[in-house]
This record gives structure tokens, C-alpha cells and sequence, in this order.
């Protein structure tokens, strides 16, 4: 689901997904901030102790329906916080497995203390990240074509796939994905109306 939030004297709210769940007994967003962006700056600006004017919106086109099927996530930058929210929920060890991409393992990778830990105690199968700004690092879709064996054997076992983060991110993981998938006869339009592939994007 989304949050949406509305900084002091704006009318209109800004969204941002949350890496929680209902059950967890708090709220966690991962936020980008924008230079000279209104909500952004004023989450970052906020203090132990503030509070913010929120609500919450469902977002019923990106949830993940209980079963074993393995799960295929796919995301970049604050793109993760839903994911590493499945992640966090996966209890029941339902095979997982993360393509992440970030711009600096000392910058911008979220969540990288908990995912280690997920990927130890059996709620994360498979943990694969890639970092654009060091040296031989790359972008998320490039590491998906380099494990193609693995990512079409994923499908090929039924797996959900769930992509978080930019427009520009999602159209070049959608294009290797249907690269892949073209030479085996199926299509991501087939796996989207399968339910199968679903984005949130921002
Ligand atoms: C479904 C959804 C989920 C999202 N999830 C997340 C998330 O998990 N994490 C996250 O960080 N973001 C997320 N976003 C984006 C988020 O909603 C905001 O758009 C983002 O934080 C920027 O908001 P802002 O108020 O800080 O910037 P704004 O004030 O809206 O400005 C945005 C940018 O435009 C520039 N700008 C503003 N006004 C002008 C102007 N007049 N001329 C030129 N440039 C201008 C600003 O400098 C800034 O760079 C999501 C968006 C959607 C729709």
C-alpha cells in the first residue's frame, strides 16, 4: 500500500510505498530527496518526536497473493522499501529472490543491513545487487541478463514477478525480461494478465 503525505501548507499529498505492513505496528517509507522538493525536504527536515498529516491508500494492483510459488522482485533505489516489505513478511519462507540495483553501497543501499540477515534466516533465497557508480557496476537489468538461466527457470516455476522504482527503470527490466522470454514462446503481456507481473512506479 501507499501512504500519502501532506507537508504543512500543501494541498495536495505527496505518495510514497511502504516498506510495512499492518501487522508490523509501524510505519517505514525509504524517501529520495528531491533538491527544492516540498515533501521530500520536509521528511527529511523532520525530527525524532514530529509528526507528519497522512493516510493511507491501498494499492491493490501490487500486492502478493499467499502460495509457494517463488516470488521474482525487482527494484532500484527507494524502489525497494515494498519489497524489502514482502521480504520482511515472508515468514513462511516462500522462495524469494531480490535484483537490486543502487548507485553506492555506501550511499543509497537501503536496507542493507536487514537483507543479509533476511537472506540468513531463510526469508530471502536469493539476494543480487548491482551498484552504477563503482567501478564494473551496472544497472538492475543488466544483472537479470546475466542470470537469465536462473530468472527463466524462476518463471518457468510459476514465479510472481514484482518490479518497484522508476518509469525508466521498469521499461528496460521489461524490455531483457521480454527478450528472454520471447525465444520461449511467452511474452510479460501474458504474464501480466496471468497476474504474474505486476509494477509500482514512480
Ligand atoms: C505511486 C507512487 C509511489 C511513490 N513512492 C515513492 C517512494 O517510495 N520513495 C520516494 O522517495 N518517492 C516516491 N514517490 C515520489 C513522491 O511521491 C514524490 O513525488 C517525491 O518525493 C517528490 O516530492 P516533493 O514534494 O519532494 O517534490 P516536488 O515539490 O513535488 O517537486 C518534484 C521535483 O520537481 C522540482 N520542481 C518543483 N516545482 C518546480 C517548478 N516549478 N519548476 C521546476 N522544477 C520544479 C523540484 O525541485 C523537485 O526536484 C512515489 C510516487 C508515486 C506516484
Amino acid at each position: 500500500d501507499l501512504i500519502g503525505i501532506v507537508a504543512p501548507g500543501q494541498a495536495v499529498p505527496r505518495y510514497y510505498s511502504l516498506a510495512s505492513g499492518t501487522r508490523d505496528g509501524f510505519v517505514e517509507i525509504c524517501v529520495r530527496r528531491m533538491p527544492g522538493g516540498v515533501c521530500s525536504s520536509h521528511l527529511h527536515a523532520l525530527q525524532a518526536g514530529d509528526s507528519v498529516q497522512a493516510f493511507i491508500r491501498s494499492n491493490p494492483g501490487f500486492v502478493l497473493p499467499a502460495g509457494r510459488a517463488p516470488v521474482l522482485l525487482i527494484g532500484a533505489g527507494t524502489g525497494v522499501a515494498p519489497l524489502a516489505g514482502f521480504i520482511r513478511d515472508n515468514t513462511r519462507h516462500r522462495p524469494m529472490h531480490l535484483y537490486y540495483g543502487a548507485r553506492h553501497p555506501e550511499r543509497d543501499f537501503y536496507f542493507g543491513t536487514e537483507l543479509p540477515s533476511w537472506q540468513a534466516d531463510g526469508r530471502l533465497a536469493g539476494l543480487h545487487t548491482t551498484f552504477s557508480r563503482t567501478p564494473g557496476g551496472g544497472y538492475v537489468q543488466e544483472i537479470l541478463r546475466r542470470d537469465a538461466t536462473q530468472v527463466l527457470a524462476l518463471i518457468a516455476q510459476g514465479a510472481l514477478v514484482r518490479v518497484c522504482g522508476s518509469r525508466a527503470m521498469a521499461q528496460g527490466v521489461a524490455q531483457v525480461l521480454d527478450a528472454l522470454l520471447g525465444p520461449q514462446g511467452q511474452s510479460l503481456a501474458q504474464l501480466k494478465e496471468q497476474g504474474r507481473y505486476a509494477e509500482d512506479l514512480f
